[in-house]
């Protein structure tokens, strides 16, 4: 499959890699957007949110855990953090093979989107 996250997982890509077990893995991202961009991905390829079924709750419920492990691990826990699910071309896309976006180590601003979220309402 021509995925780039299974082959992150395959290890056919490098990627820097901070979190592994049986159902998913974590790694930064390679254009960070905070102090901590890690990517946590499910070892099954799914390609979108859509995509998710009702058998893959635990498995989405995992990788959530996951991202506030590694949130506790790397000290910025009770700071806080944000998590994303981008899904399809409005919601920012780019890799289809599902991941939740850990930033962390700095504040945030909401909404992320200011501009984008008038023209989708006007
Ligand atoms: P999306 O836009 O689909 O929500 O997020 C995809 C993320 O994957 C982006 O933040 C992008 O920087 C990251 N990314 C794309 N290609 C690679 C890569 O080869 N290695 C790593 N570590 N991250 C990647
Ligand atoms: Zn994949």
């Amino acid at each position: 499959m021509d995925c780039l996250f299974c082959k992150i997982i395959n290890k056919e890509i490098p990627a820097d890699i901070i979190y592994e077990d049986e159902h998913v893995i974590a790694f930064n991202d390679i254009s960070p957007q905070a102090p901590t961009h890690a990517l946590i991905i499910p070892r099954k390829h799914i390609a979108t949110l859509n995509d998710v079924q009702a058998e893959d709750g635990a498995l989405v419920g995992h990788m959530v855990k996951t991202a506030a492990t590694i949130a506790k691990q790397l000290g910025f826990d009770e700071n806080g953090y944000r998590t994303v699910f981008n899904c399809n071309p409005h919601g920012g896309q780019t890799v289809y093979h599902i991941h939740l976006h850990l930033l962390g180590g700095k504040p945030m601003g909401w909404p992320p989107y200011q501009e984008t979220l008038k023209t989708a309402v006007e």
